[in-house]
């Protein structure tokens, strides 16, 4: 017998091969298997996507076979190959690129011979242990509040996505957890997704899934994120497709895990742009999220899944849930609960805290017009910050500003630390007495005088976390601890954080209270628990308000949320915890919103705006970006695309609006000019049948001799920031 077999692999974003190829083989091969098949010289790893009907009119001389299968590995499943071939059209890209990069690396390289020793494995080990320890299900140990109880009740009896909308503290995580242990006790087979928006800084929260889940043992419960080693995450992802592992716990790339029994999805600060992947297919695993929750629940796929496919027999037919949540929700989440496509599940109280509001920070503004003229550090909030020294307290004080101080500059002169290779100013590090550029990586040893004059005189302007921590060493410099013993300041940034481990001891050495006050990028005032925190300080707010992107106050509410949401986390502390915020601008009224701790009132405002300029979640956008040694050749190529569709009237034309090109924000980074052109709709449908007819004519514009030397282009669908 002589089979036919259209079989996805790793195809160039760009190459002329981008759809499935076909493939002969001499014995039988179910959709979602795994193969080995040759593509021009090399032998790489591919994915049966369909069996073709016949070899049509292809002369068998010009097909190739298929050179072996992994056959110790169920196929992937028809859900599975909905999700990658959704996700590739969604955003632009093809399946190929889509399926092989979710799968993990290594899986890639394996021959069939090594991966058949692989799986014996850990098969091996679970049969010869039974991996069932004597460690009590903890599950009910803990007595849920009020809130969590009716959050979980609400959650059971509804089946639409839901968005957990609960206070920082207010005990999201343990409703998690409850979710999660409902779903694998109801259904022994049953699996469960956690992610989370970057695990590395997410420890505590692993560590509580890993120890609540004890009971289930040890090999069922995965991580998979990038920092495992490439062996690691093979073995979680075998784990995971085998049904083996029933809690999956990962980052964005989880969201491709191959779970063939999946039953909740839970998405922790759903808010976070880190769910957005930022290069090759940018998809949003949020977004993915809630698609794929949907695919996993729909009869039309249990109907395609029944043929051929071994796995899946006798598999209950089930829902699968998603659960995002946050404290900040992402307005297109908050905005589908406020229309009923998703269901909104509400806890406003912290755990612990007294019954009223109280035990949310208070949030004082220091109105900066007010203060000595160049201050970093408000008067004010120098004082309160030495009093909880005083009290054996920590304060939290971020900067998002990592380095010494953002420019070097002459004042005779005017010369300025720009980076040769970039539209960007090299950043004074102190440390090493270095001038870093934070887009490119190129580092000078700072000058001994002015490149420029000679003038020996060369100063930094403005302060990064290097710098501030500096100054705050300064003006605090007769404050002691209770003890008397001499005050200590940390730092914790991606400068202080770049040795494996670092970022873990400095956190020890928080929590240990070895540190009084603590400087940092928002890196820090994300969901640590640090308990003995009663004062968290923003020092410099002002610029997202004022951003030409349109997400920026968004982006700056949520971080100013939770930063205080670290603060008074200690029910002791609860009642005197203060969050600063220094602005020139104290009237704006996301400081309002900010004040009364009242992320609602925050999103209806900015909804009303959004809606009234027709953003997202009203509208909906795309952006083309294009990278060439030269500004005009990268606008000219987009305008040329965006021309010629209008010349052909694409489809979906009629509703979709193309802007003209423009530079970057930075427009040249490491010598390489970028331009971008946003593409707007009303209609998200129309957007994406315009975007499909579209990449044909943009592949066929660089093809045209004046667009040679175009370094890259690509498509970013629902992009972060504009
Ligand atoms: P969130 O994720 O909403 O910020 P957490 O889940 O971290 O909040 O919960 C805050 C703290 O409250 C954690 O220390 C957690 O262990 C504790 N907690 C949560 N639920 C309960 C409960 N029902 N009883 C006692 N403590 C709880
Ligand atoms: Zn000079
Ligand atoms: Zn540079």
């Amino acid at each position: 017998m002589r089979y036919w077999l259209s079989i996805v692999v790793a195809t160039p974003a760009h190459s002329s091969v981008a759809g499935p190829l076909t493939y002969r083989s001499e014995w039988p091969l179910t959709p979602g298997s795994l193969v080995r098949v040759p593509l021009g010289k090399r032998e790489v790893l591919g994915v049966v996507w369909e069996v073709l009907p016949d070899s049509g009119d292809l002369p068998e001389s010009q097909s190739k076979a298929v050179l072996g299968a992994l056959d110790g590995l169920a196929p992937l499943s028809a859900t599975w190959r909905r999700l990658v071939a959704f996700t590739a059209s969604y955003y632009q890209r093809s399946i190929g690129e889509v399926a092989l990069a979710a799968l993990p690396p290594q899986l890639r390289e394996l021959s069939t011979v090594q991966l058949a020793r692989r799986l014996k494995r850990p098969v091996a080990a679970a049969s010869d242990t039974p991996d069932t320890p004597d460690t009590p299900d903890t599950t009910d140990l803990i007595a849920l509040s009020a809130e969590q109880e009716r959050a979980i009740a609400e959650f059971d009896a509804d089946t639409r996505p839901a968005l957990l909308f609960g206070a920082t503290g207010s005990g999201k995580t343990e409703v998690y957890l409850r979710a999660a242990a409902k779903v694998l006790a109801n259904d022994p087979s049953a699996q469960v997704l956690v992610m989370v928006p970057e695990i590395n800084l997410t420890p505590q929260l692993q560590a509580r899934f890993e120890e609540r889940f004890a009971h289930l043992g040890k090999a069922q419960v995965v991580a998979l994120h990038s920092g495992l080693t490439p062996a690691q995450r093979l073995k979680s992802w075998l784990d995971a497709h085998a049904g083996q592992a029933r809690l999956v716990l990962g980052t964005r790339m989880a969201i491709f895990a191959s779970l063939p029994n999946l039953r909740l999805i839970v998405v922790d600060e759903e808010h976070d742009p880190s769910y957005k992947q930022q290069e090759g297919a940018r998809y949003s695993a949020r977004d993915l999220a809630v698609y794929r929750a949907m695919i996993e629940s729909s009869p039309d796929n249990a109907a395609e899944s029944v043929d051929a496919r071994p796995e899946s027999e006798g598999k209950p037919a089930g829902i699968c849930r998603v659960l995002l949540g946050s404290a900040t929700p992402s307005l297109e989440s908050w905005q589908a609960t406020v229309v009923g496509r998703y269901q909104r599940l509400t806890m406003s109280e912290r755990i612990g805290g007294a019954e009223q509001q109280g035990s949310l920070p208070a949030v004082r503004l220091v109105d900066m017009n007010h203060q000595p003229k160049h201050c970093t550090i408000a008067p004010p909030l120098l004082a309160a910050i030495a009093q909880r020294i005083a009290r054996g307290e920590q304060s939290l004080i971020f900067l998002n500003r990592r380095g010494y101080a953002p420019v070097l500059a002459c004042h005779d002169c005017g010369w300025k630390s720009e980076c040769p290779h970039c539209s960007a100013f090299r950043v004074f590090h102190k440390i090493d007495r270095t001038l870093r550029c934070h887009h490119c990586g190129f580092t000078e040893r700072v000058p001994r005088a002015c490149p420029a004059c000679g003038n020996i005189d060369i100063a930094p302007v403005g302060k990064g976390t290097e710098r501030l921590e500096e100054h705050i060493a300064e003006l605090l410099a007769g404050v002691t601890r209770p003890d008397g013993s001499p005050l200590r300041i940390a730092r914790i940034d991606a400068d202080t954080t770049r040795l494996k481990g670092a970022l873990e001891s400095q956190l020890a050495s928080v929590h240990a209270r070895e540190v009084d006050v603590l400087v940092g990028t928002q890196m820090i005032a994300k969901g640590h628990d640090f308990r003995h925190i009663t004062l968290v300080a923003a020092i410099n707010p002002d610029g997202a308000l004022f951003s030409s992107d349109f997400r920026a106050p968004e982006r700056l509410f949520g971080l100013l949320m939770q930063a205080a949401g670290r603060a008074g986390r200690d029910a002791d502390h609860g009642e005197a915890s203060e969050m600063w915020v220094q602005t020139f601008h104290p009237q704006h009224p996301l400081f309002a919103a900010l004040k009364k701790h009242d992320y609602p009132a925050f999103a209806a405002q900015e909804l009303k705006e959004r809606e009234a300029a027709g953003m997202s979640p009203f509208g909906f956008s795309a952006l083309v970006r294009a990278e060439a040694r030269d500004q005009a050749v990268a606008q000219g190529f987009l305008n040329a695309a965006a021309a010629a569709a209008q010349a052909q009237q694409l489809p979906g034309a009629e509703a979709v609006t193309p802007y003209p090109a423009v530079p970057m924000t930075i427009q040249r980074v490491a010598n390489i000019e970028r331009a971008q052109m946003l593409v707007e709709s009303p209609s998200r449908a129309a957007l994406q049948r315009f975007l499909a007819a579209w990449q044909p004519l943009l592949h066929q514009t660089r093809q045209q001799g004046e667009f040679k030397s175009l370094v890259r282009w690509a498509i970013d669908v629902d992009p972060l920031a504009i």
